[in-house]
């Protein structure tokens, strides 16, 4: 123990529970892993940490492992699991959660409410995480991204000290938290804007994967004329034959299209006919909760092993689908499980005022391919494949990079603009100059402001 905080060290027992990710296919071998309860409790492993001469790594539960790549000797291993408090004033809108909270424990609470926050496709993925890295979820076209609704943080930094993050206090830092990731301190909570979301008709429809090419064509043109109501996703899937995936799915190759759309059942049903029209083997869209949209997307509850890497296009004209459909469709030879295409748009693509360091995603499509990583074995032709759908989509990729979806070490100055870059580096000398935390993407610090 340390002052409260559960310390665990190679040989012990439950070593290797702890130093697990969720994403099973990361072998994290840090120096020591450690479970704090509370803000104190974080605030003594960072003391430690940096009088012992170690980097802290934070992590919930390890969804973007990949990213860190493996955390050595070198490093202390913060994980946030014991802090998984959340409460909402509803009348507010307003939810308020601690650092290992999940976007289960958000909507938990939130949906009885008809309120909903701006998660993404899983309820299993941290809340913080997901946010500080932007967080584009089914909501994003008509509330932005996550990160923009964030309204306050209370931080541990490299110093050991708690400080609260907001418009009025340490702005610079509450700037580069919304977007710039864990750069900069370990956020203890974490307060964020609710929407009122009574319902939502959501769903999914599926056709057997030999219809790829005409669904993924009907799709393109069908999002053009939708209303920001409407978030919608596309993909190829190959759902291996595993329990936890729903029967009428498991072990099935699938062009799927699906939506969330804030509106009644009736206007949303109308706006699927064209979709509707094409007579899908599978339809799923009901007027459900917002927790549901935690679920609409079939990702896994339990870690799996995994590589995934993603793109935002500029545009999607007919000639890239043909190329979707040449790289991960029938007769592809693709072993990914999942190749989807996100339509962004809407409220997303404008900054909004005094926004975060990850303003806006202007961009017209965001995609991922996710492959299941079996075994080492695997990793290479799994990698092969992400990238050879890149290259695939190469003629109209943006250059940017979306953190959320970059899942190995890479270049974290493709994801921004070069002043908001310079802007992070700046921060990150001031809050971390010594380089203490560890994060999925690192931000350098700036030698100009170091
Ligand atoms: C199944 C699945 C579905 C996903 N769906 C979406 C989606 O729809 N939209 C989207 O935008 N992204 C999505 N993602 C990506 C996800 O948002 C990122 O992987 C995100 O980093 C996960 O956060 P985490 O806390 O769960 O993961 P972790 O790996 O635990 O943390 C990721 C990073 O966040 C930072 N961090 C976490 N907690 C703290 C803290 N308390 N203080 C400071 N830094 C911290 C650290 O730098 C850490 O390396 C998905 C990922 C998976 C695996």
């Amino acid at each position: 123990m340390l002052n409260g905080a559960e310390l665990v060290e190679r040989g012990e027992e439950q070593w290797d529970s702890a130093r697990a990710a969720w994403n099973l296919a990361v072998d994290q071998r840090p120096a020591k892993v450690a479970r704090p309860g509370d803000a104190d409790e974080v605030a003594a492993v960072v003391r430690y940490a940096r009088e012992n001469g170690l980097r802290v790594a934070v992590q919930a539960a390890g969804h973007s492992a990949g990213a860190l790549a493996g955390v050595g000797e070198d490093t202390l291993l913060l994980k946030t699991a014991r802090m998984t408090e959340a409460e909402i004033d509803a009348e507010n809108r307003r939810a308020l959660v601690g650092a290992g909270a999940k976007w289960q424990d958000v909507s938990a609470l939130a949906s009885p409410q008809g309120l909903s926050g701006l998660s993404g496709s899983s309820a299993e993925v941290g809340v913080v995480g997901y946010t500080l890295g932007g967080g584009h979820g089914w909501l994003a076209r008509q509330h932005g991204l996550a990160c923009n609704s964030v309204v306050g943080a209370e931080v541990v930094t490299a110093d050991g000290q708690l400080l609260r993050a907001d418009r009025e206090n340490e702005p610079d830092l509450f700037w580069a938290l919304r977007g710039g990731g864990g750069n900069f301190g370990v956020v203890t909570a974490l307060e964020f804007e609710l929407y009122p979301v009574p319902e939502v008709y959501a769903g999914m429809f599926a056709w057997p994967w030999e219809r790829t090419s005409d669904v993924l064509h009907a799709w393109r043109e069908w999002v053009s004329g939708l209303p920001n109501e409407m978030g919608t996703w596309a993909r190829v899937l190959q759902v291996p034959p595993l329990p936890f995936i729903p029967e009428p799915v498991r072990g099935r190759q699938l062009v799927v299209v699906e939506a969330a759309y804030l509106g009644s059942e009736e206007s949303g049903g109308e706006l699927l006919r064209p979709l509707r029209d094409l007579s899908p083997e599978l339809g799923t869209f009901a007027a459900v909760p917002p927790a549901a949209l935690g679920h609409v997307h079939m990702d896994p509850e339990d870690p799996v092993p995994f590589a995934m890497s993603g793109q935002l296009l500029d545009e999607l004209p007919p000639a890239a689908i043909d190329s979707i459909v040449e790289a991960a469709g029938p007769d592809s030879g693709s072993m990914l499980l999942s190749l989807e295409l996100r339509q962004l748009g809407g409220a997303q693509t404008t900054a909004p005022p005094d926004a975060g360091a990850l303003a806006s995603l202007d961009q017209a499509f965001l995609t991922l391919g996710v492959g299941m990583v079996m075994g080492p074995d695997m990793a290479p032709a799994i990698n092969a494949q992400l990238d050879a759908v890149c290259s695939a989509l190469e003629p109209w990729d943006s250059g940017v990079k979306y953190a959320n979806f970059v899942d190995v070490p890479t270049d974290t100055s493709t994801f921004y603009p070069s002043e908001t870059f310079d802007r992070l580096q700046e921060v990150k000398a001031r809050y971390d100059p010594e380089d203490l935390f560890r994060a999925n993407h690192p931000i350098p610090c700036s030698t100009a402001a170091g």
